[in-house]
């Protein structure tokens, strides 16, 4: 049993501790807002209302927080924890960031002899709920396997990815391939509509055929019955979108898909759609059609 901080009850955050708990983890949490700490309290988890309060004796320090400035805003400025956290903790971080903010953060905690991985995961808030994201990590190897009490029981799957920051850099990657996906089923699914075939007969198909995926049948099943409920919000993806951009800019590489997908989620969240699922981009492509995908 290992004492872990945990900062970040979000969709994912709050999955992982409640796993972690039933894995026999001691966990202590801290979230910018307490309205969830009901909740999080009756799952075994101990609240605090200062992220100061999780640092002496944790074996671990995790967090799951929606973006960069959010890390930045917790760890490098504010209450600056990446240069508080005691020597012998693990520190890990589960967000999707920019690889140069993870890269911020991990000199500050390498400078002061602190063990630090970067280790964003793949899947949604089922997922995470059920103990079964597949992780990407990057960071020294024995750090990574010292983790693994607290990664597995929140995993379906674990990749060592290297050295520090390629776990940041694989889910950039791995998103890029999420959005194709979800731009390319809702331009076929808007064509398909207007060409006058049958949506539950498109979706059969595409179940079948040398090009389906889990993402084309979730979303697809979705958005012919006009369910947007949120599981990774589309103000999260317009996000990825432009670290998609701008780390693929940096590298000169062509960057197409992530600046279609930038503009079309950013139009749907200007519309105020940012709260519900990045699915929402279906939406955005269905109007700009005419047509209703949900009739
Ligand atoms: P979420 O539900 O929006 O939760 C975001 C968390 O970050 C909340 O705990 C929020 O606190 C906190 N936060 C935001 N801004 C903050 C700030 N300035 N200072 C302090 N705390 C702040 O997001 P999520 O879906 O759990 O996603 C978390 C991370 O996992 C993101 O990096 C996301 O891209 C990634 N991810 C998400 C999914 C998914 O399907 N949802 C899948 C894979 C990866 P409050 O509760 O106070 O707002």
């Amino acid at each position: 049993m290992a004492k872990v901080s945990f900062i970040g009850l979000g969709i994912m955050g709050s999955g992982m501790v409640a796993n972690l708990v039933k894995a026999g983890h001691e966990l202590t949490v801290w979230n910018r807002s307490h309205s969830k700490y009901s909740e999080i309290e009756k799952v075994g988890a101990k609240t605090v209302s200062d992220p100061n309060q999780l640092l002496p004796g944790a074996d671990f320090l995790m967090y799951c927080l929606a973006d960069d400035s959010a890390v930045e805003a917790i760890f490098l400025d504010g209450p600056a924890l990446a240069s508080k956290v005691e020597t012998g903790t693990i520190v890990i971080d589960l967000s999707t960031i920019d690889p140069e903010t993870s890269a911020a953060e991990r000199k500050v905690y390498e400078d002061r002899g602190i063990s630090f991985l970067d280790a964003p995961v793949f899947g949604t808030k089922g997922e995470a709920r059920d103990g079964g994201l597949w992780i990407v990590i990057g960071g020294p190897k024995e750090v990574f396997e010292k983790s693994l009490p607290v990664l597995e029981p929140i995993s379906e799957t674990l990749h060592y990815m290297g050295e520090g920051g390629n776990g940041t850099k694989m889910k950039l990657v791995g998103n890029l391939l999420v959005a194709s996906q979800i731009v390319s089923i809702g331009e076929a699914l808007s064509l398909a509509k207007k060409a006058g075939l049958n949506l539950n007969s498109v979706l059969e198909v595409a179940a079948v055929a040398d090009f389906k995926t889990p993402i084309y049948a979730g979303v697809g099943a979705g958005v012919i019955k006009g369910d947007y409920e949120v599981n990774f919000p589309l103000k999260l993806m317009l996000k990825d979108a432009r670290l998609i951009q701008a780390f693929a800019n940096r590298l000169d590489t062509p960057a197409s898909i992530a600046i279609t997908t930038e503009e079309l989620a950013k139009a749907g969240v200007d519309a105020g759609m940012g709260e519900l699922n990045a699915s929402a981009i279906v939406k955005v492509i269905s109007n700009r059609a005419g047509v209703n995908l949900s009739e």
